[in-house]
């Protein structure tokens, strides 16, 4: 039986990258040992990282603006580290907050420097909505304005960019790098975790301005330090060089199979199935706004509760694992980051379908 993952993270990765990885486990490069076992200052192992970038740069079009650097601590640890590279003494930090991810920021943030946080937000007759873009209340001193361009847990995605006159825009892609096209030009920060759409957990992609790694900040630890990271080129200390070596194998996919415009298509394409099904049903729902509903997770409700257990224990017998809402939001979430097929979003509305069926 083919199995489907819609877990929201670690989240399955592209079968053809997991099988280059085991054939090559235990002998990679014809070096005899595993990319795990060889020194990540090794010539081999410095080779591939130059080229993981490279690929990165190309995949993005990630100009000479911007250091890159693949640091520890999931996108977690960039809510600590966004306040301590970028504080300044007389100006707060904005965090637009629409979710349980760009609270948690928030929350985070306010341990280091002042923060704002501007809710854009609103939920009405149990439908979730956000303002547009134009029309978030920036004040014009920040020292950075920080969103999360798609909220994992609520299933919301904000597809325009905010713009400031001067301060940096800091965006958490966790969820959402690499799967439709953006400019990089329009962020100072773009930080993302590398388990959903890019390898296994461990490492996180940090795209920074050069101009920034100026900024004197908040005395921090050197490995949050992004001044420190660029300089010793992500290894101020060991990095998570199989967590590396898999995102680098993930690029060189993406880069093979039409890169981000052709996986752009390709999600759409896939949330649209399962959106479509959803709204023509009296049996599911979805309460995001259509405007700012995500492409990447889409959270649904079976509307008897009492229900949930029984479709998740057939669904698992069907092959669909890990369907379980965020247990602070309840209901099902069907994560659908790129390594997942089509065949996949059409197994899952099959499976919904017959069980609607079954129990209406
Ligand atoms: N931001 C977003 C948008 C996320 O989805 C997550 C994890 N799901 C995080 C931050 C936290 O990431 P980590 O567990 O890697 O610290």
């Amino acid at each position: 039986m083919t199995v489907y993952n819609f877990c929201a993270g670690p989240a399955m990765l592209p079968p053809e990258v997991m099988k280059k990885a085991q054939q090559e486990f235990l002998d990679w490069q014809n070096l005899g040992v595993s990319v795990m076992e060889v020194s990540h200052r090794s010539a081999p192992f410095l080779a591939m990282v130059k080229e993981c970038e490279a690929s990165l740069r190309r995949l993005m079009n990630i100009s000479d603006e911007f250091e890159v650097l693949f640091m520890h601590g999931g996108g977690r640890g960039q809510f600590a580290a966004v306040p301590l590279n970028l504080h300044l003494d007389d100006a707060p930090g904005i965090y637009i907050e629409n979710g349980i991810w760009s609270n948690g920021a928030t929350i985070e943030g306010a341990k280091f420097t002042n923060v704002e946080g501007i809710n854009i937000r609103s939920d009405k007759d149990g439908f979730f909505d956000i303002k547009p873009v134009s029309q978030w209340p920036l004040p014009s001193n920040a020292s950075f304005i920080h969103y999360c361009p798609n909220e994992t847990i609520d299933g919301i995605q904000i597809f325009d960019v905010p713009k400031h006159p001067n301060a940096p825009i800091v965006a958490d892609m966790s969820s959402v790098i690499l799967s439709r096209e953006i400019n990089v030009d329009d962020f100072d920060i773009i930080y993302a975790g590398a388990q959903k759409n890019i390898g296994p957990s461990g490492l996180c992609i940090v795209i920074v301005r050069k101009a920034l790694l100026e900024r004197e900040g908040l005395p921090r630890p050197s490995i949050l330090d992004y001044a420190i990271e660029a300089k010793l080129g992500s290894m101020y200390n060991t990095p998570p060089t199989f967590a590396w070596y898999l995102a680098a194998e993930v690029f060189k996919h993406l880069e093979a199979t039409g890169g981000v415009k052709a996986m752009e298509k390709h999600n759409e394409t896939k949330a649209a199935i399962l959106y479509d099904y959803i709204d023509k049903s009296d049996f599911y729902s979805n309460k995001v706004a259509k405007h700012c509903r995500s492409l990447m997770n889409v959270p649904f409700w079976l509307k008897d509760d009492s229900l949930n257990d029984a479709f998740l224990k057939q669904a698992e017998k069907s092959g669909l694992v890990a369907l379980e809402g965020h247990r602070l939001v309840g209901g099902m979430r069907a994560s659908i980051y790129n390594a997942m097929p089509i065949d996949g979003i059409e197994a899952l509305v099959t499976f919904m379908d017959k069980f609607a069926k079954e129990h209406s």
